[in-house]
């Protein structure tokens, strides 16, 4: 069992250490994040315990909705994570899973937005299969995600 991950973003600025990091990685096809990454967003969700940054001084923050924000590079522009940013929101890490060294051995869980997916980015694997309208439905109201 790896008990222990690491990553960094493009130029290095930023570094990223795992502890205990999950085996399955998530995607997201909505539109934020096909536009911020280019394809979809795969992300590693990590509690806030289990992350340790270096190069924080890098770190930019595009706030993209009254409830998240996007934090990228702001030496080289890599996507970093998406956390949620109201008071009583999990304070996860849903980090981009392509930051780290090592994903051999990662399945792909789920796919959310699918009904947003555009037909070009097909994933490979049996990853449970989640519209927009079952993901909103899947959370507690009022809170909204995108
Ligand atoms: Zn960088
Ligand atoms: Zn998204």
């Amino acid at each position: 069992m790896v008990t222990e991950a690491t990553g960094q973003c493009l130029c290095g600025a930023v570094r990223i250490t795992v502890s205990h990091p999950p085996q399955e990685v998530n995607a997201c096809h909505c539109g934020m994040c096909r536009r911020w990454t280019g394809v979809a967003l795969v992300t590693l969700d990590v509690p806030e315990a289990n992350i340790r940054i270096e190069g924080r001084n890098a770190v930019r923050s595009y706030v993209s909705s009254d409830w998240a924000e996007r934090c990228f590079c702001g030496q080289c522009g890599s996507s970093l994570w998406y956390r949620l940013t109201a008071p009583a929101a999990p304070r996860d890490y849903y980090l981009a899973a392509g930051l780290m060294d090592d994903l051999s051995g990662m399945s792909l869980a789920n796919e959310i937005y699918t009904d947003h997916r555009p037909g070009a980015f097909a994933f490979a694997g049996p990853a449970k299969q989640i519209t927009e309208a079952e993901f909103l439905a899947m959370l507690p109201p009022p809170a909204q995600e995108e």
